[in-house]
Parts: structure tokens; sequence; C-alpha cells
């Protein structure tokens, strides 16, 4: 997405240990005419796909996912970083956070996430596919069905798009970063 990729390159900035950061426009101070336009975009790419529920993990995905959700008519559940005591049917799975180099347990109500869903999953970055696979251990528990997942940014040095492509999963990302060597923002 040329637009995504021209923003990224003007305001995005490179951390040691290949970390980008976009919060000026994604992380923290967010853009929404970028964001609909993001928004615009995958539903473009999966539109062959018969999609019934947008699904993400908080925080940075509701953003684009509540964009998607709005335009698509459809609702997005987001899966919770911290469990809360009142949750009821409650699916959980552990995390390993690439950011901050910890585990943590994510979960989702199994209310919101049932067998008869169809889901797209939105989320802001694709790493090493952690948070990704932590959202296919609960999909599987909860007995629906991955449609495909769409990343506003895939780092494909980190590999995480390979693994889930290789487990048949589609995978859509709108600016894949090449490398960010030498802090220098590498784009494909
Ligand atoms: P993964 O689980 O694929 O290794 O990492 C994905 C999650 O880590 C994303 O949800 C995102 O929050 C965070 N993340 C991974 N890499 C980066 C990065 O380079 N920059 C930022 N801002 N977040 C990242």
């Amino acid at each position: 997405m040329e637009l995504l990729k021209q923003r990224i390159l003007q305001d995005g900035r490179c951390y040691p240990g290949g970390i980008l950061k976009v919060d000026s426009f994604i992380n923290h101070q967010m853009d929404p005419m970028l964001m609909y336009k993001i928004a615009e975009e995958f539903i473009c790419r999966f539109q062959d796909r018969k999609i019934n529920k947008i699904v993400t993990i908080e925080a940075s995905g509701i953003a684009p996912a509540i964009m998607v959700g709005y335009i698509m008519q459809l609702p997005v559940v987001f899966v919770k970083k911290k469990k809360p005591k009142t949750m009821e049917n409650m699916l959980s799975t552990v995390v390993h956070s690439f950011t901050k180099d910890r585990d943590y347990t994510v979960c989702i109500s199994n209310n919101f996430l049932t067998p008869d869903d169809h889901i797209l999953f939105i989320d802001d970055f694709l790493a090493y596919g952690n948070a990704a696979m932590g959202i296919v251990e609960l999909v599987e528990q909860s007995g629906a069905v991955i449609e495909g997942m769409g990343f506003i940014i895939e780092k494909a040095f980190q590999d995480g798009g390979n693994m889930l492509r290789e487990k048949g999963i589609r995978v859509e990302s709108l600016a894949i970063i090449d490398n960010l060597d030498d802090c220098k923002i590498t784009i494909r």
C-alpha cells in the first residue's frame, strides 16, 4: 500500500533489536484518515472470503480492526491481555511478547468466538508471529475458522509471516519491511 509505505519512510523510526517505531501515526498518536484507508485496503484484499467477525488483540490492533468492522458492518472482538475476573466461558493461552520480552496470558470469551464464526484477524505488526499463533490457538479452542490475517506492517526478517503461510493461513500485510539494518528502513 503505497500511501502507508511513504508514511513509514517519512515518519517511522528504527530502534536497536529490529524495532520500528510508528507511534506518531499508528501506535500512540493515530491518523484516522490513514487508518480508514488501511481498513479499505484490508477489505479489498479479503473480499473473496466470507467473514462474519473481526478479531484483534489489544491494544494497537483495535483501531484498524474497528475501522474494518465499521465499514463491513461486522462485530469486532478484541483478545484481552489481562484476565478479567468476570469473564464468562474464558478461553486462554500463553503468548510471548516480542517488544516486552515476557510471557503473558491472553483470553477471550467463548460467548464471542464460537463455532459459527469465520474470522478476519487484524493487527498492527507481524514480527515472529507469537501473537498470531496465540490467536490460532484460541480460534482452535473455540471451533471458529480463520479466513485470513491482515497486518499493517510485516517485518519479513523476523519470519512470523513464513510460519503462518506455511500453516496454510492467508496472510496479507500492507507494508513489508525487508530489513532495518543500520537503522535504515528497507521496504519491499
Ligand atoms: P509477534 O508476536 O509477531 O512477534 O509480534 C507482534 C506484536 O508485537 C504486535 O502486536 C506488536 O504490538 C508488537 N511488535 C512487534 N514488532 C514491533 C515493532 O517493530 N514495533 C512495534 N511498535 N511493535 C511491534
